[in-house]
């Protein structure tokens, strides 16, 4: 046996999900071209789902969750691989369907494999996570075709993982950064990131029929859904970018056509789970350079496997603030 921690995450009975930090062997990996000693993971919205025991995202337990994963190459099939290589993974199946980040090893095919970009250590990469990839996504998208000069960015979700991240990384590049939030408790931790200004949850969301309103935004980086993506297009200025990730608020989008054939308004997609190798290099590139903030340390709180159920609760109640490291070393 070749024994390693991990929290595994089984049905106790009538739908009830615990998890329960064992000892796994390594020979009940799945088969993959490499196996990777993981020093650190992160939490993510769809981690909290999939130890919550939400069959969409996780389709058979007992599962060890954790869509991210830094370390070390243990093993490798492929030749562009070698042992001691510091790699990262996030998304693909990782955590959903395969075995994930919150156990010391996983193993996964090779084509899922990042090398770690100079300029970022396995933990800085980890603090980015899967929410920081999907910021780095949506501000690729945003800044192809928007610039500063042109006016305000929303963001939504902005003291949650994604949202804070695109607020710094924004707030960096010189945009003036409008944020919504549903804390007031976060309000100076999202001054701290560069925000301009800090709007309420309700102020943003505006429930009625009007298919258009006053255009304010230049750009836009939504990370709930329903009536905030809403309310957000709508009061889009003409030519200006609306970025897509999450659905923490609702999977809905109630509104009209009209802000994209009357206002020329785009509307873009963002998928990190699947996203290009060719995209994802560049994307952790900027991240690890030109993009690399100087609050990560601010930006994260750092627990053990056994911190993982009590995080898990907050990001599910829409508490979470910045971002939660995981570090397989510590308890
Ligand atoms: P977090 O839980 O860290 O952040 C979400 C934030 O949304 C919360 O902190 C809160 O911020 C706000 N929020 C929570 N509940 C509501 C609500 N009912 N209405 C409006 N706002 C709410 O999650 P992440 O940042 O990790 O992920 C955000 C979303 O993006 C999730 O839906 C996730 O699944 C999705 N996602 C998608 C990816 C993709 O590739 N498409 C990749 C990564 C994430 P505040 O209090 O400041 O308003």
């Amino acid at each position: 046996m070749r024994p390693f921690r991990a929290l595994v995450v089984a049905e106790v009975r009538d739908k009830r999900y615990t998890g329960s930090i064992v000892e796994r062997d390594i020979e009940d990996l799945p088969a993959g071209d490499v196996l990777i000693r993981v020093r650190y993971s992160s939490l993510n919205y769809k981690d909290a789902l999939s130890a919550a025991g939400n069959r969409g995202v996780t389709r058979h337990y007992p599962h060890t969750p954790g869509i991210d994963a830094a370390g070390t190459i243990e093993e490798s099939a492929d030749p562009a691989w070698r042992p001691g290589d510091p790699v990262l993974v996030t998304g693909y199946d990782l955590g959903m369907n395969t075995s994930g980040g919150f156990g010391q090893y996983i193993r996964v095919p090779a084509g899922w494999v990042v090398p770690l970009p100079a300029g970022l250590s396995l933990k800085e990469s980890m603090i980015f996570g899967t929410a920081g990839f999907t910021a780095g996504m949506s501000v690729s998208s945003l800044v192809a075709s928007v610039r500063p000069e042109d006016g305000e960015i929303l963001v939504t979700g902005a003291s949650g993982g994604v949202g804070s991240i695109a607020v710094a990384i924004l707030a960096r590049l010189g945009y003036s950064v409008i944020a919504v939030s549903g804390k007031p408790e976060s309000h100076d931790f999202l001054t701290d990131l560069g925000a301009s200004g800090i709007i309420g949850r309700e102020e943003a969301a505006e429930t009625s029929a009007r298919p258009l309103l006053n255009g304010r935004w230049a750009g836009v980086v939504d990370t709930v859904g329903g009536a905030l993506l809403s309310t957000a297009i709508r009061s889009t200025r003409p030519f200006g970018t609306v970025t897509c990730c999450g659905n923490v608020a609702s999977p809905d989008l109630p509104m009209t056509v009209f802000p994209f054939i009357l206002r020329g308004v785009r509307l873009q997609g963002i998928d990190s789970q699947n996203c290009p190798m060719p995209e994802r290099l560049q994307v952790w590139e900027r991240l690890a350079g030109i993009w690399k903030l100087t609050q990560l340390g601010s930006l994260h709180r750092e627990i053990g496997l056994s911190g993982i159920s009590d995080n898990v609760a907050l990001i599910l109640q829409g508490r979470q603030q910045g971002r939660v490291l995981i570090n397989l070393d510590l308890e």
